[in-house]
């Protein structure tokens, strides 16, 4: 795959969904860089007793909106780009669902699997104190992303809160039940993936019901969304993991071939499969829906001329080139965008950020309940975009929506000198 900076990408989107907007010249220039970059090293000790250095960053794309809001990855390929363009998608995926926040993200360049549990739990402590002048519940709240969880976002909260000698479970959402976090939380980036391909169908006048559907990545993501669209009534008839794929031209058995993952690790061997396939050909099955849901840049031009579904809802982030994206527009396939159809994830965030002030926990039902308004609110703004914009995508009406809204946060509020 080409190199492709992500942060050239993102300022490129931005160019040309404001293409579409009468928003003034000068604020979208200021909407395509962060407000701030921290850019650190951390020197952690290591078991052996030797110290090691690690690279770490924390970027604040915008607050026009509300607190800086987003993840923290810990990853080898971790850099300033990738953190910086991953803030500003934050602050767009933010806005298109319309909650009050800001887009923030932040990283340190390591792989965690090379290191003990307690060398992990000293990187993070370490990179908690270094961002700690910068994060609060009302200034900017971490979250998990990729190779970070619950475990890390406790050590999280708990350095914060034993330096600043307070408790505020609200300074990291995706924390552990027990430590403040929500129900519902792990499954919501699956279920909003649910949500935005039921929208997709109803508008497209298709239900549903009966659609197939392929799944590429049954991790997190996938194999939620996976479980929640055989729920409504679709067929998944395929689905992969890094291994490779499996099918069946009558619907795969979706709980079990979690429960078949769980004990082998991976979908490869499940008994209820006519054939195996490969991770492309799963992307180019002879389906109605697919669902990237594994890695960015999946799907490129050459795989993008090859896809058979005429529906794509992205559950993984920026799991399409650009050169496939505007394969698709031109073969009018509709793409629902990672910035709705993956914002289950952060809404859920916002909603434990909610109960975490409250001091007060909802059921999981109102957890579930109140995601879908969400979501729909949001796919009904993004589809009367698309008709009222004359956009050539959803992608760029997602942008449009996003784009609007920060700029009116900035406009009303009014520039400081
Ligand atoms: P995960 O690690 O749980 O799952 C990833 C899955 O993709 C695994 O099953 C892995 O085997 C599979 N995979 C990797 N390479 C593959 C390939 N070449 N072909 C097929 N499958 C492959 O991760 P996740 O949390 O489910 O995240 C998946 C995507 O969703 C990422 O892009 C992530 O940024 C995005 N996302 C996740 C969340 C969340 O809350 N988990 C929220 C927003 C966005």
């Amino acid at each position: 795959m080409a190199d492709i900076n992500p942060f050239e990408s993102l300022q490129e989107q931005i160019d040309d969904a404001a293409a579409y907007t009468d928003v003034d010249g000068d604020v979208i220039e200021r909407l395509k860089r962060p407000e701030r970059v921290l850019s650190t090293t951390l020197s952690v000790d290591m078991d052996d007793g030797s110290m090691e250095q690690f690279r770490a960053y924390r970027s604040q794309f915008n607050g026009d909106r509300g607190p800086y809001k987003g993840g923290i990855r810990y990853h080898p390929h971790v850099s300033e780009a990738e953190v910086k363009a991953l803030s500003g998608w934050m602050v767009y995926k933010c806005a298109v669902v319309d909650i009050p926040y800001g887009g923030a993200k932040g990283g340190v360049a390591f792989d965690p699997r090379d290191y003990s549990d307690s060398e992990v739990e000293r990187v993070t402590r370490a990179y908690a104190t270094e961002i700690r002048p910068l994060i609060g519940a009302d200034r900017d709240i971490p979250a998990p992303d990729v190779n970070t969880g619950q475990r890390e976002m406790n050590w999280l909260k708990d350095t914060y809160e034993t330096l600043e000698r307070t408790t505020e479970p609200g300074v990291v959402t995706g924390k552990a039940p027990s430590s403040g976090g929500s129900a519902g939380r792990v499954e919501a980036t699956g279920r909003s993936t649910m949500l935005a391909a039921r929208e997709v169908f109803d508008y497209l006048d298709r239900g549903i019901e009966g659609a197939t559907v392929a799944v590429q990545g049954f991790g997190n993501a996938g194999s939620v969304a996976a479980r929640l669209l055989d729920e409504v009534g679709a067929s998944v008839v395929a689905v992969s993991d890094s291994q490779g794929g499996i099918y069946a031209a009558d619907g795969l058995d979706v709980a079990a071939v979690r429960d078949h993952k769980r004990e082998t690790g991976t979908v490869g061997g499940f008994a209820g499969a006519d054939e195996t396939l490969s991770n492309e050909a799963v992307l180019t099955a002879d389906v109605d829906l697919l669902v990237p849901a594994a890695l960015e840049n999946a799907i490129d031009a050459d795989i993008a001329r090859d896809v058979q579904a005429d529906v794509i809802v992205e559950a993984a982030n920026g799991p399409l080139t650009p050169d496939a994206d505007d394969v698709l527009t031109n073969r009018d396939v509709y793409v629902v965008p990672d910035i709705l159809a993956n914002a289950g994830g952060v809404t859920v965030s916002y909603f434990e950020w909610v109960q975490n002030r409250q001091r007060f926990s909802w059921t999981e039902k109102r957890v579930n309940d109140e995601l879908e308004r969400v979501i729909t609110d949001a796919f009904d703004r993004l589809v009367d975009t698309f008709e009222t914009y004359d956009v050539p995508n959803l992608r760029t009406a997602a942008y449009v929506v996003a784009i609007e809204r920060v700029a009116e946060a900035f406009d009303d509020s009014g520039n400081w000198p």
